[in-house]
């Protein structure tokens, strides 16, 4: 269930820091903070901090950092829901269910109507499965496939006869029209009604909670489709579905990662010998809904794709996604001829488990398998480049995920971003060197450094983002070079771009974790700040930002003239000059 941004900043609101902090740290007072030793890492001198006024702790030591419902997350091991139930509970808030207006209460009530129906239907299903003779072929097919009985009960597999008019009559306190919106029946264009499900292996499709929300039917012999799945309904959208959650959530929290793979079988397979972490998407491509649910429960997602064409392509659209959501995702292929149902049948959990061991991160798996076909000569790097295009374009509509994915791989290529980024480089306006070096060829998890000045801006704009805009136009930019620096700046874009109203820890969700030290630190010794006083602090910043970017155009000009000396271009020496001249007296007016 989602929660809105409300509610969730009701529960913040009334929970105490310090009290919920308070029963497992022993907190004392220092300043307007609170100081104790650090649940995260072991230490002997305290460098845990609450600030109570933020509603925020941060270590020093280890670096975490967050909110109230952050902290019963991390010390509890409960997801984002579960903490903040924990939290609504503790502090008599009720969530959501009241305050329903009359259209929703009745969206809720087909909900649950609709998971009921899928509910006594999966159950007839699956008595059907185990004790009726017309299953024999499907339940001899189950055990060719090594799936056994206790699999088949707990994913409460079933079986739906051959024939039009079964499931109807199996579920009589039902009507037609109830079983068609469930869609356990179907319509052809005469009206004539029909079961959806013929002949066919049924997989209930369960939500993370357990709801019973669609069925995914397998065809036994020959025929097609191969698959027949509900269509999407008031509970069921295909594509924010993961299979396998439900039943193997649990393992994946203590695994600390999930496999994803592509089918159903493949994770009554795996459960069937043991692995019971793995997950997979509804025969549609990635998204950030299905990495967004993996990310409350693991830390890091392992691939198994096909090594052909389209697995690779599949691997790169999913780049941006783990990028942005700053999921950790590695890579494993399989030999060509199997898949992760037939490789563990044949070879076992444990073989599974050593070629797991072997995965690689999902950007060096695009980037090695690019570089193996093209190499890195000039030429190799513009197919690279060409190659790369099609998912910067794909993704053209999310700042930071294009942000996150061009500085990647422009680092990896040696290249400035704008080479990367093809067509946005127009865009931009173009910037004299900047007075630090800034250096390129950095990967994106380089130790986090800022120049003194750049530490001073960007830790006003942390607590202050609402002037980011005014900054930016002041030309924030030129003076913020630093790859850490940068990626503050476009991180602060895209969460204003994406949430008007952004808290500024949020900022947090958005940063590589070594800018997130930094953040937090900003965000404890926050200063209070008078209205006045803040408006003064930002003029200030503002003013020299506007001079300094004039400083680095002078700067860039005087370099350009230098060039121009040495290479005895007396015409382009001759603009140059008139233009520093200009500038020099532009200068001036001000
Ligand atoms: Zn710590």
């Amino acid at each position: 269930m989602q929660y809105d941004e409300e509610i969730i900043q009701t529960v913040k609101n009334a929970a105490d820091i310090v009290e919920i902090i308070g029963e497992t740290v022993n907190l004392k007072k220092n300043g307007t903070n609170y100081k104790g030793l650090c649940p995260f890492h072991s230490e002997k001198t305290p460098s845990f901090n609450v600030n109570p006024n933020r509603n925020f702790f941060h270590c020093f030591g280890c670096g975490e950092g967050g909110d109230t419902l952050k902290f019963v997350m991390l010390s509890q091991n409960l997801n984002f829901v579960e903490a903040l139930k924990y939290l609504a509970s503790r502090y008599h808030i009720s969530l959501p269910e009241r305050d329903l207006s009359p259209r929703e209460l009745e969206k809720a009530k087909r909900k649950n109507l609709l998971y009921d129906i899928n509910q006594q239907a999966a159950a007839v299903y699956h008595q059907l499965l185990l004790n009726d003779p017309r299953a024999v072929k499907a339940r001899e097919y189950l055990a060719g496939r090594g799936i056994g009985d206790n699999i088949i009960r707990e994913f409460e597999l079933g079986y739906a006869p051959p024939g039009w008019s079964f499931i109807h009559r199996a579920l009589p306190g039902l009507s037609e029209a109830d079983l068609l919106e469930a869609g356990l029946l179907a319509a052809n264009e005469n009206g004539r009604i029909y079961d959806r499900f013929r002949d066919r292996l049924l997989s209930p499709i369960f939500n993370h909670n357990g709801k019973h929300l669609a069925f995914s039917g397998r065809i036994l012999g020959a025929g097609e489709p191969k698959y027949l799945n509900s269509k999407d309904s008031l509970i069921f959208n295909k594509s924010n579905v993961l299979l396998g959650l439900f039943q193997n959530k649990k393992a994946i929290r203590a695994a600390k990662r999930c496999l994803l793979v592509e089918g159903n079988f493949d994770i009554l397979a795996l459960a069937s010998h043991g692995i019971r972490y793995a997950a997979a998407p509804m025969g549609t491509a990635l998204t950030a809904v299905h990495v967004r649910a993996l990310k409350g429960y693991a830390e890091e997602v392992i691939i198994l794709f096909d090594g052909d064409a389209a697995g690779i392509k599949a691997a790169g659209r999913a780049v941006p996604i783990f990028l942005s959501q700053r999921l950790t995702a590695r890579v494993v292929v399989l030999p060509p001829e199997h898949d992760p149902d037939s490789f563990v049948r044949k070879f076992g959990a444990p073989a599974l488990e050593k070629e797991l061991g072997k995965a690689v991160s999902l950007p060096e798996f695009i980037f090695n398998d690019l570089e193996k076909r093209y190499g890195l000569s000039l030429e190799g790097k513009g197919r690279i480049i060409e190659e790369l295009q099609p998912i910067i374009r794909a993704i053209a509509d999310d700042t930071l995920q294009r942000t996150l994915f061009v500085s990647h791989f422009s680092r990896k290529l040696g290249l400035q971003p704008e080479q990367l980024a093809g067509r946005f480089a127009a865009l931009r306006p173009s910037s004299p060197p900047p007075l630090k070096n800034s250096p390129a060829g950095e990967p994106l998890s380089a130790p986090f450094k800022l120049s003194r000045v750049e530490e001073q801006l960007l830790s006003f704009l942390i607590i202050y983002p609402n002037y980011l805009e005014s900054f930016l136009t002041a030309g924030l930019k030129d003076t913020v070079s630093s790859p850490g620096g940068r990626q503050i700046i476009e991180a602060m874009a895209g969460l204003a771009e994406s949430e008007a109203a952004a808290e500024p820890e949020r900022l947090l969700d958005f940063v590589e974790s070594s800018a997130r030290p930094f953040i937090s630190n900003k965000l404890i010794n926050a200063p209070v700040l008078g209205d006045e006083e803040l408006r003064i602090e930002a003029e200030e910043k503002i003013n020299w930002l506007a001079e300094n970017k004039l400083r680095l155009e002078m700067y860039g000009l005087t370099e350009q003239i230098n060039e121009a000396i040495k290479n005895n271009d007396n015409d382009c020496l001759m603009k140059l000059l008139a233009a520093k001249d200009e500038m020099r007296k532009k200068n001036q007016q001000k």
